[in-house]
C-alpha cells in the first residue's frame, strides 16, 4: 500500500501552466523528497496528490487505482500540516482525536488509535496538555500524530519544520526518519532545504519550474547530476 503514479498531470492557474505533463511514481514504502527552489511548484504538485486541488489533465492513481476524481477524504493520505494549524484551546488527546471524531469513528476505537500514535511519537505523558504548554518539537509531533491515527497509506509532509530553529530542526529530521522505519510507510516530503532532502530522501524529486530535472538517490544525485542545475542545487561538483 501506497503506490502513487501521476502520468501526465498538469496543473493551470487562468493563464499560468505551473506544472507542464508530468509522469512520476512514488513506490510503496520509499520516503520521497521534493525538493526545488521556492515557487517551483513542490507545495501544488503535493496537493494534487492529496486532491486539495484539482489537476487540469492527466491521471492520478494510488494504489492501482484511479483517483483523480476522488475528494480529500477518499484518497487514504494524511497530509501533515505545520503545528501552527494545532487547535491552542484542544487538549493534545483531542488535537490528535479530531479527525477521527469529525468521522464519527466509534469512540473505543478513536482512544485505541489516539494512544497507539501518542506512543510512536513519544506523547503519551502529554495527552491532556494544550499545545501551548508544549515545546516546538513536541507541538509538531501532536501534528504528525493528528495524521498517525488516520492510518494513511501514505503521509504528505509541507515543509513541516520550517517554523522551528535550527537545532530543532535536526531533531525532528531524525525523529521523521525513524517514524519512517518505525511505521514502513510511503512518506512524500516537500522541502526547499538541500541538506534535508539529502539526508532523509530515500528518493529525491529534483523540481524547477514544475519540470522533473532528476530522480535518483542522495547518491546518485550526487555522482551523477544530470545538469548544471541539479549538480549546483544538490551541491555536487558537475
Ligand atoms: P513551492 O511550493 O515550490 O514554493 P508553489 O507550488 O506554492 O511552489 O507555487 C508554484 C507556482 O504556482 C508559483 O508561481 C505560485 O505563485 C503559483 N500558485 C500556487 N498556488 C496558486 C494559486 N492558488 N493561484 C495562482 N497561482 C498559484
Ligand atoms: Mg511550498
Amino acid at each position: 500500500m501506497g503506490k502513487i503514479e501521476l502520468k501526465q498531470v498538469t496543473k493551470r492557474f487562468g493563464d499560468a501552466e505551473v506544472i507542464p505533463p508530468l509522469d512520476l511514481t512514488i513506490h510503496d514504502g520509499e520516503f520521497t523528497v521534493f525538493v526545488g527552489p521556492s515557487g517551483c511548484g513542490k507545495s501544488t504538485l503535493l496537493r494534487l496528490i492529496a486532491g486539495l486541488e484539482d489537476i487540469t489533465s492527466g491521471h492520478i492513481e494510488i494504489d492501482g487505482k484511479d483517483a483523480t476524481t476522488l475528494v480529500p477524504a477518499k484518497r487514504g493520505l494524511a497530509m501533515v500540516f505545520q503545528s501552527y494549524a494545532l487547535y491552542p484551546h484542544m487538549s493534545v488527546r483531542k488535537n490528535i482525536a479530531f479527525p477521527l471524531k469529525m468521522a464519527k469513528m466509534d469512540p473505543a476505537e478513536i482512544d485505541r488509535r489516539v494512544e497507539g500514535a501518542a506512543s510512536v511519537l513519544n506523547l503519551t505523558a502529554y495527552l491532556d496538555r494544550r499545545p501551548g504548554q508544549l515545546s516546538g518539537g513536541q507541538r509538531q509531533r501532536v501534528a504528525i500524530g493528528r495524521a498517525i491515527v488516520r492510518e494513511p497509506s501514505a503521509f504528505l509532509f509541507d515543509e513541516p519544520l520550517s517554523n522551528l530553529d535550527a537545532a530543532l530542526r535536526v531533531g525532528m529530521r531524525m525523529e521523521i526518519s525513524e517514524l519512517h522505519k518505525k511505521l514502513d510507510t510511503t512518506m512524500i516530503y516537500v522541502t526547499h532545504d538541500q541538506v534535508e532532502a539529502m539526508t532523509m530522501a530515500d528518493k529525491i524529486v529534483v523540481l524547477q519550474a514544475g519540470v522533473i530535472e532528476q530522480v535518483g538517490s542522495p547518491l546518485e544525485l550526487y555522482r551523477a547530476p544530470r545538469n548544471t542545475f541539479v549538480a549546483g542545487f544538490i551541491g555536487s561538483p558537475k
